[in-house]
Formats: structure tokens, sequence, C-alpha cells
């Protein structure tokens, strides 16, 4: 299988290695040339553009910040520059694993579809860890057959494939994902903020709520009080990761949704809200867990 990957990222690297390892021929192109140029040695084709990147590919697999990102190297940026609808060959397979927009993925599939291209949106769950041990659960939004062409790729970098529906609408179910992600997140740090306020350990009361009704996948895997789990963020300088900002980013993304269907989601603003002074204070490239430190302040 000869696959074009653009966006070397947090997730993007680990996804390539996988599959690297599956045996892929995998071309890689990044705006971080360091990005792309670290993956030379694990075997991949570093392009010099994105052009030379697609060419020749029979997949497209893009793994971008956000929807601007995602809408410029599909469609060209607002200077009138070409996408890669443009650039690559007929019959070409397109997959966006990016977390953005229903509306920009829902653009993207309609103006590929005018190129007689297929397109899916395919955003992921599962982590940095997830990634990089090739279990990530895929939440696709595209048509019936779509679907299945994304599923002989992406059963390479993932463990579950989910059909969410149609363009878009992995987005949408990534974007309910994430507003609870963000939700548990911070009720996570506030209940052990609040036990250690308490005199309580906190490797006590994790291992307490982990087999009682508080148990929850921040909890699980990703405990954001540093020195309880060795793998996660928080015992790593909180080095991401998934960064802060793109859990903004997220959060927002559920607001806008709420916005345009009038659905009241208190709880999401409000973990949106606690992001945003998180963010403000310098920790936007931090890891999201690092939102443990907003409770540990300011002299705790
Ligand atoms: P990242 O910022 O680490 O990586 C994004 C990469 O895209 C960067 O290397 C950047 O240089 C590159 N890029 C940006 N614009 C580009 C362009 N025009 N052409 C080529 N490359 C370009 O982000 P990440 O953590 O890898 O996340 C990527 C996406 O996956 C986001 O939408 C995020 O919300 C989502 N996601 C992340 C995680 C996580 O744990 N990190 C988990 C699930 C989903």
């Amino acid at each position: 299988m000869n696959i074009a990957f653009i966006g070397l990222g947090n997730m993007g690297r680990p996804m390539v290695l996988n599959l690297l390892k599956a045996g892929c021929q995998v071309s890689v192109f990044d705006i971080n040339t360091a990005a792309a140029e670290a993956l030379k040695e694990d075997g991949a084709f570093v392009a010099g553009s994105m052009e030379e990147c697609v060419k020749g590919a029979q997949t497209v697999m893009t793994m971008l910040p956000a929807g601007e990102h995602v809408r410029a190297v599909y469609l060209g940026d607002h200077q009138g520059g070409v996408g890669l609808l443009k650039m690559v060959e007929a019959g070409t397979f397109l997959i966006d694993s990016s977390t953005i927009d229903p509306a920009s993925a829902r653009l993207v599939a309609q103006q590929a579809h005018t190129l007689e291209l297929e397109f899916v949106d395919a955003p992921v769950s599962g982590g940095v860890a997830g990634a990089q041990a090739g279990t990530l659960t895929f939440i696709v939004g595209g048509t019936d057959s779509g679907f299945k062409q994304a599923e002989e790729v992406l059963q390479h970098v993932g463990k579950n494939i989910f059909h969410a529906g149609k363009a878009g609408d992995g987005q949408m179910a990534k974007i309910c994902n994430n507003l609870m992600l963000g939700i548990l997140m911070s009720g996570t740090c506030e209940a052990l903020s609040l036990g250690m306020d308490n005199g309580l350990d906190p490797k006590v009361l994790s291992d307490i709520m982990l087999q009682s009704s508080g148990r929850n996948w921040a909890l699980e895997l990703y405990n954001p009080c540093p020195g309880i789990m060795d793998k996660a963020p928080a015992s790593n300088h909180y080095q991401p990761g998934f960064m802060s900002k793109l859990m903004l980013k997220d959060l927002g993304l559920g607001l806008e949704a709420a916005t345009e269907s009038q659905s009241p989601i208190p709880m999401g603003t409000l973990a949106r809200n606690l992001y945003a002074f998180h963010n403000a204070e310098g920790n936007e490239l931090r890891d999201f867990s690092s939102l443990f430190e907003f409770y540990r302040k300011p002299s705790k």
C-alpha cells in the first residue's frame, strides 16, 4: 500500500511509524521540515513539497491541527494556492484524521466528490499512547464505500473503526466525545485536588476512585497528578500528549455545534472556560492534563 501522510506532529509521527511497520510505503510532508526529516531513518520517503508527497499515492492521510489547516491543505490557501485535491491522481483515496468542525469536513468532502475523489473524515481517539500502540479508535464520516476503503488502511493504525454516518458525522461524534473528555479531565483534577486539600494521598484516592463510580478514562490512563503514572504527561512535566490549546479548540467546536442546534451544554461551557483561563496563563503548548495545576494554585 502506497500512502502519502501530511502532518507529522504528536499524533501523525507514531501513526506513520505503524504504517511503515505494517509494510506500507509512506511518503511524508510537514511544513516543519525537521518533523519530516526525523522519519527518514525509519524508512519514510521525505517529500520536499506537498505535490511531491502525494504524487503516485493510492491513499492520502492528513493529521493537522484545525479546520483552517485542513481547508488550506485540501482546497488551497487564501493566496490562491492550489490544494491537494487538484494535485492528486484520479482514484486517490483521501482520509482526514484531524479533529475539525463538521462544516469544513463536509465542504472538503463535497469538493472532492465534485472531482470524483472519495474523501472521509476519520478523527481519532486514544491519544499519543493509542497512536504509538496502534490501538486508536477511528470515527468515520462518509459514504458506505468510503468507509470500506478507509477500514483497509485504518486497520494498520487503529483497533476500533466506527462508521458514524455521512460526511462530517465522524467529526460530530468526535466533538461529543471530547466535550465529555474535557469535562471528565476537569472533574478528575478537581476531585484529586479536593482530596489532597483534605489530607488524602492522591495515589490512594486514585486507586479508590478507579474501583468506584468515579472511574473514567482520565483516571484510568492519564492521571493528571504528577508521580502517579510513570508514562502519563503529568509525570513528564506535562509534555504533550494532547496540547491544552487543542482541547480548547475542541471544546470550542462543541460550543459552536451547540449554538447551531440550540442545545444546552453548561458543563462543556464551564470546561471550555477553565481551559481558556488556563491557556491564557501560558499553558497552551503543555498537555491538557496540566489543568491540574489550575486547581493547585497559587500557594498549594
Ligand atoms: P500537532 O500540532 O502536534 O501536529 C500537527 C502537525 O501538522 C504539525 O507538525 C504541523 O507542523 C503540521 N502542519 C500544520 N499545517 C500544515 C500544513 N499546511 N502542511 C503540512 N503540515 C502542517 O497536533 P497533534 O497533537 O498531532 O494533533 C493533530 C490532530 O489530531 C488535531 O486536530 C488534534 O485535535 C487531534 N488529536 C490529537 C490527539 C492527541 O492526543 N495529541 C488525540 C486525538 C486527536
